[in-house]
């Protein structure tokens, strides 16, 4: 399979899990998580009509962002430190991966330095686990208070969550219905709404559109295996 084939497969998928769920395919939109994948593929990609990738590192993503088309629009999807969020400011467009108010003050002062307004989403851990990264659930709401009132250059425009793998997809339903949750209380809990909702990849895609994704992350199932 070509990586137009894959491309045609999965917003064929995409359409799919929208209808059944009573939602406009073109509400659901398909971020290309390029990771470890080279310049040449990623071409390939956004010739076959993609314009929105992802990378989860700022030092590769800030290698690679310079050699592309200048109209792509770019979501930093992996784990941010502090010491590079000058870095990932001048590189991407959308950050999805807030994790703390220490990250959010920092990227605030960063922009405020650089005059930028940046788009950032919230990264909730909803299955405490020690591998994976977001902020705890019961730091949420601190977070969501400190970025609405301290944080004039950070956009917060959605929520975005990396459960653990499962080969059953069904397993991973809770956690995109728990992600729909906070949405939800988000919106009805603050003046200033958000709309996306960041969750699903290669594997679990569907369901997640099912949950009421807007922004699907898909790696694998575009580009192939990645080769480390
Ligand atoms: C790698 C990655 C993806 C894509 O994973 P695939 O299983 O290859 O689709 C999505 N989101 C995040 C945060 C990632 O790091």
């Amino acid at each position: 399979m070509s990586i137009a084939d894959n491309l045609k497969k999965i917003k064929e998928r995409v359409a799919e899990a929208a209808v059944r769920s009573s939602r406009n395919p073109e509400d659901v939109k398909i971020v290309a998580v390029s990771k470890t994948h080279p310049i040449v593929y990623i071409k390939e990609v956004y010739d076959s009509g993609v314009r929105t990738f992802g990378e989860n590192r700022v030092q590769e993503a800030a290698a690679k962002i310079p050699l592309l088309p200048k109209d792509i629009e770019w979501h930093l999807v992996g784990h941010l430190q502090t010491n590079k969020t000058m870095t990932a400011v001048e590189s991407f467009n959308v950050i999805q991966s807030i994790d703390s108010i220490k990250l959010a003050a920092k990227l605030e002062r960063d922009c405020s330095e650089l005059d930028k307004i940046i788009d950032v989403m919230i990264q909730l851990d909803l299955a405490a686990e020690e591998t994976k990264f977001g902020i705890p659930q019961e730091e949420f709401y601190s977070l969501c208070d400190y970025i609405s009132e301290s944080s004039a250059h950070l956009n917060l425009t959605g929520l975005m969550c990396l459960p653990p793998y499962f080969t059953d997809t069904e397993k991973v339903r809770p956690y995109f219905v728990a992600l729909k949750k906070y949405f939800d209380e988000f919106n009805n809990k603050y003046s200033r709404k958000i709309k996306e909702l960041s969750m699903g990849m290669s594997n679990d895609y569907t369901v997640a559109i099912e949950e009421g994704a807007t922004i699907v992350r898909i790696g694998t199932a575009i580009f192939g295996d990645r080769n480390n």
